[in-house]
């Protein structure tokens, strides 16, 4: 519809084809350094590391995703990320008689809890499911539930959901259970010479499958800015301009579909599954800004 197949693809593989690009281009990347802090002159910016090394440029991208520690050294005071009161959990794992279904994503409002899957042309089940959670977890509270214990409770949550939901939650060797954040508003995404893009600078829930997305259109825009526009600062805020109202609508958009995630009472579950079927039909037109959308 868009000119391009869906590809279906594990993040780590992106990572790495995008860091041998970098490679062959002659950028230097260096592993295992964590920033503590940044300094600022008029001329230039200093990233400081924990193994007490500095590296000075020009100016500093902030791409260090949505605990930034650029985003707290140049805002210190900028607002929290924001728990949007669904937990995630998800895996990968295989399973017999599914490979006539790759190349689709198969999605469930199920009676108490969301799942999604889809089939690798690996033939291996990449799944997650949301569950509605009012109250934020503590810090490390979700590493104290053992994979026996989860799995009890994604079993009971989808047990009147139809098939092969139970089998795939059954066959997972290891599960993954975190809470999902997003940035709601960050009014300013750089100050002087640092700039933040991604996550750093306008976290989305990840219920419209875009964050990904919105920090690859950020880094080409970026580039764009730096290359045509005379200052950083101006380059900065241009990159900014061009780019805030359309995150903006995404973070509101991917809340939006995660609210409707949460638990519905009989009488709502009756009409969402009556209705459900037109309103994907609308939805998915309704869509077609996030996916028609060109980077010029
Ligand atoms: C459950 C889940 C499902 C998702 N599904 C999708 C999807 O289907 N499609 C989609 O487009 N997006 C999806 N996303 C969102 C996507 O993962 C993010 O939006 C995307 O990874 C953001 O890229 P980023 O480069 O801004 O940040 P990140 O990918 O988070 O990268 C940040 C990098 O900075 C490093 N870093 C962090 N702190 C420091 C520090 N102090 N010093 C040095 N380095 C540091 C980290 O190690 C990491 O390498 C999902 C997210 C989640 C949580």
């Amino acid at each position: 519809m868009y000119g391009a197949e869906t590809v279906q693809l594990k993040r780590g593989l992106l990572n790495k084809a995008l860091r041998n690009v970098a490679i062959e281009e002659g950028i230097k990347i260096e592993l295992g350094k964590k920033l503590m802090a940044i300094t600022q002159t008029e001329q230039s910016a200093t990233a400081i590391f924990d193994d007490a090394t500095t590296a000075t440029a020009d100016f500093i991208i902030g791409c260090d995703g949505i605990h930034s520690a650029t985003r707290k050294a140049i805002f210190p005071n900028a607002p929290n990320i924001a728990y949007t009161g669904l937990l995630s959990t998800g895996g990968f794992t295989k399973l017999d008689n599914v490979a006539d279904l790759y190349g689709s994503i198969r999605m469930t409002f199920g009676e108490k809890s969301f799942f999604a899957y889809a089939v690798s042309n690996l033939g291996e089940i990449w799944w997650f499911n949301n569950i509605s959670h009012a109250k934020e977890p503590a810090r490390n509270e979700l590493n104290t539930i053992d994979m026996s214990q989860l799995k009890n409770t994604l079993l009971e949550l989808h047990k009147n959901d139809p098939k092969p939901i139970a089998d795939i939650i059954k066959s997972a060797d290891a599960i993954e259970l975190y809470p999902i954040y997003d940035i709601p508003f960050l009014a300013n995404w750089h100050k002087g010479r640092v700039c933040l893009i991604g996550d750093a600078a306008h976290a989305t829930a990840p219920h419209i499958g875009q964050g990904a997305s919105l920090a690859l259109e950020d880094t080409i825009v970026l580039a764009q800015c730096i290359r045509d526009l005379a200052t950083v600062e101006t380059a900065f805020e241009k990159f900014q301009s061009v780019r805030q109202a359309r995150v903006q609508k995404i973070v509101r958009e991917a809340r939006k579909v995660g609210d409707s995630k949460t638990v519905p009472s009989k009488f709502q579950q009756f009409f969402r599954d009556l209705l459900l079927p037109f309103l994907v039909k609308y939805e998915a037109k309704k869509m077609d800004w996030v996916y028609s959308y060109k980077v010029n």
